[in-house]
């Protein structure tokens, strides 16, 4: 059986010693069973860190609005028990507040609610840290690490949101509180224990039955920073059931593409019959613009709006008039597949009809829409498909793209990648040199659209070519 005194023993093995500021994340069961209950388990903090030390528990309550007069924390019997005491100090943020004994917890606590955020910078958990404070888990894991969503504030990690809680103040009056920065359901802050291990910022030992990890505040805060900085995914679980994980994936993807000149886009009817699926699908890759079909953009266009998606492209031929005509009322491109000199004037007559055409090239080699666009200067933009050239036995970018002439008509970038027997491939697998016109059009700061095209229908298949192509991406 534990005692305070056993417990004060351990603690000091570990590395706990007089004069430290510990914030403690704890499980009573974990440790086993302990004479005087979680009152010895605190009493053993406090006799260890002594009267120059510090101890805080994260005291968060689940049921709004939060009073730090009455509020039970669901942090286990240990904080239920610390904040209670009367010399315990409480803070009065909705979300995450925290009680502390000790030298300066009057100074640690105060203002807590009126810090930008709930746990970055100007809050207890970042000013603990980065002031030698120390961070212990007995008998929890790396999951229950409040001050590791500090690193995730401080690199403003893209998958973070906002979120209204409610304190009660100290009059009685109940305040509300828009908290920005807020972590989601869930993390694999688990992955990072190995990092923390292999740094030496971590001791692990035992109390009780209890494995317990005391860590340096700001090296763990560091290490994770680095972590995030190196991969904004890196406390992200990559279980593909997580739909949480799966959604703040996206919301990565979302971000670094709003920093890309260029605008993503799919062909939704591609990957799932149902506009809604198509853009759950799409969501996972922070994609939100689409290409459909006329008879699609006609007949649904608003369950495809309603679901989230924005209509880049419609994608037809010139032989639909009443595609051509619902592209020229909504002044959204229509991209034709043209292979032939006939093709090619109809997309430049309807343009001058005031229809916003793109030309797809589709099934000729370069050199004819070269002469084409010299007979027909005025002719529409092109829609450059690399895969398609492959397939006629060009290279793309080594001759097509890098003759300029048709380089200077590009509107509309396609990831069609195919090797040169016109087998469909991956971006990046086949012959298209979609790396490298990609490469080339991010270094113009290419604004127009990137549309990927999977090499078959369904959602695996546009999974795995939105995979290849973020690989492609992330090695530019
Ligand atoms: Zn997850």
């Amino acid at each position: 059986m534990l005692t305070r005194q056993s417990i004060a023993d351990g603690l000091r093995a570990l590395g706990l010693a007089s004069g430290d500021r510990v914030l403690v994340h704890s499980s009573i069961a974990a440790l086993g069973t302990i004479e005087g209950g979680p009152d010895a388990v605190i009493d053993a903090l406090l006799d260890v860190a002594g009267p120059e030390g510090l101890v805080a528990v994260p005291t968060f309550v689940c049921s709004p609005p939060f009073d730090r007069k009455t509020s039970r924390t669901a942090l286990g019997a240990i904080a239920d028990t610390f904040w209670r005491r009367a010399e315990a100090l409480r803070s009065l943020h909705p979300t995450h507040s925290l009680a502390a004994i000790g030298r300066g917890a009057e100074e640690l606590m105060h203002g807590h609610e009126k810090a930008p955020t709930a746990y970055g910078e100007g809050t207890p958990y970042h000013t603990l840290a980065m002031n030698g404070g120390k961070v212990l888990l007995m008998g929890v894991d790396q999951d229950r690490n409040t001050t590791l969503h500090t690193a995730e504030a401080l690199v403003n990690a893209p998958y973070l949101g906002t979120v209204e809680a409610a304190y009660v103040d100290d009059s009685g009056e109940t305040v509300t509180l828009t908290v920005p920065l807020m972590a989601g359901p869930h993390r694999d802050f688990i992955g990072l224990d190995r990092a923390f291990r292999e740094s030496g910022l971590m001791r692990v030992g035992k109390i009780g039955s209890a494995v317990c990890r005391l860590m340096d505040g700001r090296r763990m805060i560091e290490v994770a920073v680095e972590k995030l900085r190196q991969d904004p995914a890196a406390v992200l679980c990559d279980n593909p059931a997580c739909g949480d994980c799966r959604k703040q994936r996206g919301q990565i993807k979302a971000a670094r593409l709003a920093a890309e000149g260029f605008t993503l886009s799919a062909l939704a009817e591609d990957i799932a019959d149902d506009p809604e699926r198509a853009a759950a699908i799409l969501s996972d890759e922070g994609i939100r613009d689409v290409e459909i079909s006329g008879e699609a953009f006609i007949r649904r266009r608003g369950s495809f709006e309603k679901a989230g998606l924005r209509i880049a492209a419609i994608r037809d031929t010139l032989a639909n008039a009443e595609a051509v005509e619902a592209a020229r009322k909504a002044g959204i491109p229509l991209i034709a597949a043209v292979s032939t000199e006939d093709e090619f004037r109809a997309a430049a007559v309807a343009a001058a009809q005031g229809t916003p055409v793109l030309v797809e090239n589709c099934g000729a080699p370069s050199g004819m829409y070269e002469e084409w666009y010299a007979n027909e200067p005025a002719a529409p933009g092109l829609a450059f498909n690399p895969g398609a050239f492959a397939e006629e036995g060009e290279n793309p970018f080594l001759k097509v793209f890098y003759r300029g002439l048709l380089r200077k008509k590009l509107r509309h970038f396609y990831v069609d990648d195919r090797t040169s027997d016109g087998t469909p491939a991956l971006p990046g697998r086949g012959n298209g040199e979609v790396k490298e016109i990609l490469s080339m059009l991010r270094c113009r700061s290419y604004g127009g659209v990137v549309t990927l095209r999977a090499p078959q229908a369904g959602p695996e298949a546009f999974r795995e070519t939105a995979a290849a192509f973020w690989k492609l991406l992330d090695e530019m």
